[in-house]
């Protein structure tokens, strides 16, 4: 089994879902194993989506017009895509589709509330539709196709922990539909369901975690993801003129580099694929002959550093006072005030003396964080035991990333002496 992701801009226009079929052919010709596709929203059609939100949350109706330029959109794509006798039918399925979107909005306008659940739903008509039109048409073209709703197999917890995968049920249906897969099965990505049936979304970015969850379920040779650049790159392109992309990598590394900038793979999709040791191949749709980026285990480049990535808008808090040292519950207090304000730490530091506790945020999230830590010591603050908060803005965090560096003397030296340098 191969497991082949395609994103947004690999099935956003009549080309791509062409350049597509003529990957997959040549896959079932040369390839002696099963595929299965997982695929995204077209491009830009989840923005779309969440855009229309913003306005029916307002009970504004200027999401009317982006509606009809979605429709307009996808039935478009039926009409170049299929044949005059099958268009019928595939735009029958897409109209039903757009009914139902059409009406939970108006809904939503008129109670001018957005839920999480009713956030998801809307969010999941994206790759609902484009998944049948690319499933028609690979299906006219290939041998062997079939559909899969991910919602039979993928599900999720509600409540608190949203969105996040029940892996023990999921894996056991995912075991059970195997038997029954075709040679070629088109699954939308992102949407899965919790234990009532309903429409849960894995998060921005999380068809490629469907496509890695699969990966790991169904045992994968290898998980594929193609998008519209070669591969990870060691460092960012529009920053670094001479970066260049890495043509091997491993899992932590690509994980690192992941979660600090590149936005080539959602960093969960790495865990799933990496517990089962499925290599992942980051593969460019319009740039067929460049062999991408490979993420494995081990390999031979025995460079020390194989990357830099950086990530702007960091603020950091530095909680400082004599009265912390030697008090273990004052960094448990700390994290759970953010964890209660859903803050996201980036980054932690605390000095051995234990007199202060830093950690790096997303400067968006800057006041509420000040606020809701000097709230929760205020009585340590008032008694002088220590300071109120202090706030450190406009910085970025630079990593530099590589697995050989911890056997390495004076790497950070060299780094330091360079940043000094300049
Ligand atoms: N369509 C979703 C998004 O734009 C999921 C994905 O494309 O990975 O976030
Ligand atoms: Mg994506």
């Amino acid at each position: 089994m191969i497991v082949i992701k395609f994103g947004g801009t690999s099935v956003g226009s009549l080309d791509a879902i062409r350049a597509v079929q003529g990957i997959l052919e040549s896959y079932q010709s040369k390839e002696n194993e099963q595929l299965f596709v997982v695929c995204s929203a077209f491009n830009g059609v989840t923005n779309q989506l969440v855009e229309m939100l913003t306005y029916t949350e307002a009970g504004d109706t200027a999401y009317l017009p982006i509606l009809s330029e979605l429709e307009n959109r996808h039935v478009e794509a039926v009409r170049c895509l299929m044949s005059p006798l099958k268009q019928g039918e595939v735009l029958a399925e897409v109209k039903v589709l757009f009914n139902e979107l059409e009406d939970l909005l108006a809904g939503i306008a008129l109670l001018k509330e957005v839920t999480p659940k009713s956030s998801d739903l809307i969010l999941s008509f994206g790759e609902r539709l484009s998944s049948i039109i690319v499933f028609e048409y690979l299906k006219a073209h290939l041998k062997d196709a079939g559909l899969l709703d991910p919602r039979k197999i993928i599900c999720c917890h509600n409540g608190a922990n949203r969105g996040e995968v029940r892996m023990d049920i999921s894996l056991a249906n995912a075991q059970k539909a195997k038997g029954s897969l075709k040679s070629l099965t088109v699954c939308p990505g992102f949407i899965a369901a919790d234990d009532k049936g309903d429409i849960v979304t894995l998060g921005r970015g999380g068809s490629d975690y469907t496509a890695a969850l699969f990966a790991n379920f169904l045992d994968a040779s290898r998980l594929e993801i193609w998008s519209d650049v070669d591969g990870l790159m060691t460092a960012d392109p529009r920053l670094v003129p001479n970066a260049h992309v890495l043509h091997d990598i491993s899992y932590e590394e690509a994980l690192e580099l992941s979660h600090f900038g590149a936005k080539v793979i959602y960093p969960p999709s790495i865990q799933p694929a990496m517990r089962k040791e499925v290599p992942i191949i980051i593969r460019n749709t319009f740039n067929v002959d460049n062999p991408g980026t490979t993420i494995v285990n081990q390999f031979e480049d025995q460079t020390t550093i194989r990357g830099i990535s950086s990530i702007k808008d960091i603020t950091l808090l530095n909680l400082r006072g004599g009265g912390m040292v030697g008090i273990p519950r004052f960094s448990y207090r700390l994290f759970e005030t953010l964890s209660a304000e859903h803050i996201n730490v980036v980054m932690i530091t605390q000095a051995s003396s234990e007199h202060t506790i830093c950690v790096g945020i997303e400067s968006k999230n800057r006041l509420k964080a000040e606020e809701a830590i000097n709230k929760a010591f205020e009585i340590e603050i008032s008694q002088g035991k220590i300071s109120p908060v202090e706030v450190e803005e406009h910085l970025a965090i630079l990593a530099l990333v590589g697995n050989n560096m911890k056997d390495q003397v004076g790497v950070s030296g060299q780094m330091f002496s360079t940043l000094g340098r300049n």
